[in-house]
């Protein structure tokens, strides 16, 4: 973690020097040779103060990180002889941090947007389990590389309470960059992105088939669809956001597969400002 997160070598948080004691063991933190002062390579990141030993912590990375569709958390525990919330609040605090990794890009060039919706099982209704359908965005980016044949390139996701111009423009203005070409098809949600600095590409469907016209939005969303039957037997609404994150996550690092483990550890290693409280719930 250490190296991952320091490739110099981790420095004294007092001094600033690289020389520590071999650690004592059960602690997680390092005594500076020059000022004798503790540090713990842990402070500021998920790792602080969990209870879980840091390599447990790893084999859940590296699970998650080389699994292809996606961990459930009754998995994750089993794998790991663990109960069933603490995997889950992992799995959480893995996927908070996918998601703040993947915020910091956003999609230029071409895009393709369309919406989808997601069946949800809602655990509030008494009688039974009631099904809700939650609208989602999609936008998935693409290279056209010769005169017909276009490369996929990445993806956004994200859930919201309908689709509609505002939530639409919400979207785009959030991980769109202007000047990019969006193709949407002619839902009237989509007229005014030119106001904001796109190029609009409208696609009436018609007759013609959506997944010849909208290839990667299209291929993408049935992609997610088995992801969420296959893994998830379908989400529910209140972490629907987290779900798609990680989906969007491993997708756009599809190309990356060897260094996922490294990748996912550095993402974990982030500074984290959401107190725990707020992931449990
Ligand atoms: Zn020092």
């Amino acid at each position: 973690m250490i190296q991952v997160r320091w490739p110099d070598g981790m420095p004294c948080v007092k001094c600033g020097k690289k020389e520590f004691y071999p650690r004592v063991k059960n602690r997680r933190a390092y005594q500076c040779k020059s000022c004798k002062s503790f540090t713990r390579p842990t402070a500021g990141t998920i790792f602080h103060r969990t209870r879980t030993p840091l390599l447990c912590w790893f084999v859940a990375i590296f699970l998650v990180a080389f699994d292809k569709r996606g961990l459930s958390a009754s998995l994750l525990a089993e794998e790991l002889g663990l109960r069933y919330e603490t995997a889950w609040a992992m799995l959480s605090r893995m996927r908070h941090a996918m998601a703040k990794r993947d915020a910091s890009y956003t999609l230029r060039g071409y895009v393709e947007i369309d919406e989808m919706f997601l069946g949800a099982t809602s655990e509030e209704t008494k009688r039974g389990r009631g099904t809700t359908k939650t609208p989602v965005l999609v936008a998935v980016s693409y290279t056209p590389v010769s005169e017909k044949g276009e490369m996929t390139g990445f993806a956004k996701l994200q859930a919201v309470k309908a689709v509609t111009e505002k939530t639409v423009v919400a979207f785009v203005k959030a991980h769109v960059e202007p000047g990019s070409t969006i193709r949407t098809d002619g839902l009237s949600v989509y007229p005014s992105l030119e106001k904001y600095g796109y190029i609009h590409d409208r696609q009436p469907i018609k007759k013609r088939k959506a997944h010849f016209v909208f290839p990667h939005v299209h291929t993408y969303i049935s992609n997610l669809r088995s992801f969420v039957q296959g893994t998830h037997h379908g989400l529910s609404e209140l972490h629907l956001q987290d779900y798609l994150d990680e989906f969007c996550y491993r997708f756009n690092r599809r190309h990356h597969r060897t260094e996922m483990f490294d990748r996912l550890l550095r993402a974990c290693l982030e500074k984290e400002e959401t107190p725990l409280s707020a992931l449990t719930g």
